[in-house]
């Protein structure tokens, strides 16, 4: 280890890990570089908070690295050979051949291949700054549970919201008094889903889903998509985007009912 010390923040871009940056800026704490890592398949709220983390980064001189997934000479070739613009995390779910001989690694989430690649890349990375680093991590004071005990070689982590007591729900509110907001499409990602992580996770929950269609359209097509290119159902009791979207459809059918009902029972 050439020098002692280096204190970095792993910034996912969600609502922990920004309150964090935000609070150890105010709070004057030591801070030398944030490490985000794009794995590709991010709401565009995210990335448009990352610039902002970025730009704050770059006026107050802390280093930005993003850390994304390194091609591989298959993706080359599958792109030299298809023309298919395609990033690589998407290239990993439907087109990477996997050892047993099948294509692409499907959703991500309940085999979380996603987070693993992350974990990769972060400790990758910092065995390479030859440092001893501090790893700041956004975890709230509700949360504890999740807290890293492992020992890592040439790292430790450090969990300042548990130490200043905010819970998930004060990082919100101090994110939101600091004017980030993740709206897209006109709509506050966290009015509508419990965690914003990657766009097509699989851990998403039932109440989650149902607000994609309602709320974010688009999206709920690009579920469609994967799901007609992903062998296997999105949950883990054999429901598909399909069953889903067939399931919510009926839903608001009976709900509207139910008010039609309800109306004319008052008039
Ligand atoms: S947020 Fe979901 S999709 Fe993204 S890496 Fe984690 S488990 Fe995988």
């Amino acid at each position: 280890m050439k020098n002692l010390s280096y204190f970095t923040l792993s910034l996912s871009g969600g609502k922990d890990s920004l309150a964090l940056f935000l609070k150890i800026l105010e709070e004057g704490v030591r801070l030398d570089e944030v490490v985000t890592v794009d794995l590709g398949d991010e709401y565009q709220a995210t990335y448009d908070t990352l610039l902002f983390a970025a730009s704050i980064c770059l006026k107050e001189r802390i280093k930005f690295t993003v850390l994304s997934i390194p091609e591989t000479e298959e993706y080359q070739e599958y792109r030299a050979a298809t023309g298919v613009e395609i990033g690589m995390f998407e290239f990993m779910v439907f087109e990477h051949e996997k050892q047993n001989g099948c294509k692409g690694y499907g959703w991500c989430g309940k085999q979380r291949w996603g987070t693993a690649i992350k974990r990769q890349l972060l400790n990758g990375y910092y065995q390479s700054l030859e440092r001893f680093v501090i790893e700041y991590v956004g975890i709230a004071a509700d949360e504890v549970q999740r807290i890293d005990i492992k020992p890592h070689k040439n790292y430790a982590k450090s969990y300042p919201l548990i130490k200043w007591g905010m819970t998930e729900a004060d990082c919100l509110e101090y994110c939101y008094q600091h004017g980030v907001q993740w709206k897209q499409s006109g709509i506050r990602l966290y009015d509508i889903l419990d965690r914003v992580s990657c766009q097509h996770c699989q851990q998403k929950n039932l109440k989650e889903l149902r607000n994609i269609r309602k709320y974010l359209p688009e999206l709920w097509n690009g579920f469609k998509d994967w799901q007609n290119r992903i062998p296997f159902p999105y949950r883990s009791d054999g429901s598909t985007i399909y069953d889903l979207d067939k399931r919510f459809a009926s839903e608001n059918m009976q709900l509207s009912l139910f008010d039609i009902g309800i109306k004319e029972a008052m008039e």
